[in-house]
């Protein structure tokens, strides 16, 4: 008999098998399959579709997507194949919110402007078990990043699937994935709104609203990854004079200001960053609050090699990843080292400083390393108060710690 008249018949899924030994990456829940590990694939797989993987001996290991690249597959699923595509994303996602919800990040019924909280990543890739994916929260916006082909064709999906959760009550999804999709082996439609439109409400951070730069801004709009330091900085601002270098939309400045500092400089090479960051500053503090600020578009490192006395005690240095490839990272060391040096040599005595590196190809290690040769350089005496790292919301599978990519330190220097 005809399936039609029972069972839909069960879909047969491309199968693709593994080099003996190749296997133990998988049994230790690591989420890339590089291509030198496959023994065998059919001919013709589409970029993009769902393949069972299966040891030497054609045992299933899992399911995952074919990417065809140097990670040849991203995995979904481990242990057993992915039977209903659709109830595996609800299923992943919901896991993914449940986390979100654990971390006090999604609440119903804001009401008071001042602990507000409506901005924060929903689902980060490999982390939440979704290979491939970001998803960022901004009110009733959510902003998907595909960072696979396999991801991105299924981004009606999983914007149905966004829709249907409870709680997020979202208005417009926005995909964001033109500078991440890898492959120019697709369609792709460029970056636009999936469901709804540009909404005119600005977000909360920790009670602090901002403006969102969804279409042109870096990342998804905003940096997310920063929360819990920023914080940290509020509670150190009180009655110091703060520099806040590659300030973006300026977020540290904002908290810095509610912190009472007592003069807060924003710093950007983009006029356009600080025109936000301007907005922001009026749209949340009174004008006797926004005379403390000021904005100072220049290059870094020229303006604090320009500093001739010790005018800041609190400096924040957040700047893009130094190294985009491992080619690049004695480059990107150098740079910490002189951006560090320059930045300890500049801070009044008992002074603060705040530095980040968010290259995922720089370890903590060798950051440290890099801090180190500064403070030497810079002939002062520095200690250790805290060892930063990214918000909560962007957790680190431990089995796939490609995740971990923001550190930083807080120092006191003499
Ligand atoms: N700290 C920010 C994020 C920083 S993103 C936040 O919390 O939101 C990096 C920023 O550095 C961008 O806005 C970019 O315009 C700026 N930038 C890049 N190179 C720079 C340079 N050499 N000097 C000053 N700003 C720079």
């Amino acid at each position: 008999m005809h399936s039609q008249d029972t069972q839909p018949e069960k879909q047969t899924r491309p199968v693709v098998t593994l080099k003996e030994g190749r296997e133990q990456s998988l049994l230790r829940f690591h989420r890339w399959i590089f291509s030198r590990a496959i023994a065998h694939k059919p001919s013709n797989l589409a970029i993009g579709s769902l393949v069972d993987i299966h040891d030497y001996k054609g045992a299933i290991l899992g399911t995952g997507t074919w990417e065809g690249g140097n990670i040849a597959v991203r995995m979904l699923q481990f242990q057993r194949a992915i039977e209903d595509e659709r109830d595996f994303f609800r299923e992943q996602l919901t896991k993914a919110l449940n986390l979100r919800i654990a971390l006090d990040l999604v609440r119903d019924n804001q009401t008071d402007d001042k602990t507000r909280d409506t901005i924060f990543r929903l689902v980060y890739g490999e982390a939440d078990g979704l290979a491939g994916l970001i998803v960022d929260i901004y009110g009733d916006t959510a902003v998907i990043q595909a960072h696979s082909t396999g991801i991105y064709l299924r981004i009606e999906l999983i914007t149905e699937l966004l829709l249907a959760l409870p709680t997020l009550k979202l208005k417009a999804v926005y995909d964001k994935s033109s500078t991440t999709i890898p492959s120019p082996q697709i369609d792709f439609c460029g970056d636009r709104y999936l469901v709804g439109k540009r909404s005119n409400d600005f977000p909360y951070e920790n009670g602090l609203q901002f403006a969102i730069d969804l279409e042109k801004g870096q990342k998804t709009g905003f940096f997310i990854d920063q929360r819990e330091n920023r914080q940290l900085v509020e509670s150190f601002a009180k009655g110091r004079s703060v520099l806040n270098c590659f300030c973006y939309t300026g977020g540290f400045s904002l908290y810095a200001l509610r912190g009472e500092a007592c003069q807060v400089a924003s710093l950007d090479s983009s006029a356009r960053a600080l025109a936000i960051t301007e907005e922001n500053v009026k749209r949340n503090f009174a004008e006797e609050t926004q005379a403390k600020h000021r904005t100072i578009n220049a290059d870094a490192f020229d303006y604090l090699a320009s500093l001739e006395g010790h005018e800041y005690d609190l400096i924040i240095l957040d700047p893009p990843a130094f190294a985009k490839n491992r080619s690049s990272i004695r480059n990107a060391l150098n740079g910490y080292r002189r951006l560090n040096a320059l930045a300890l040599s500049k801070l009044a005595p008992s002074g603060l400083l705040f530095t980040f590196s968010c290259s995922q190809l720089v370890s903590p290690y060798d950051f440290r390393m890099a801090i180190l040769t500064a403070a030497v350089d810079s002939g002062r005496s520095v200690r250790i108060l805290h060892q930063l790292y990214q918000a909560p919301c962007h957790p680190v599978s431990i089995y796939h710690p490609e995740n971990e990519y923001l550190k930083g330190l807080l120092l006191y220097v003499e």
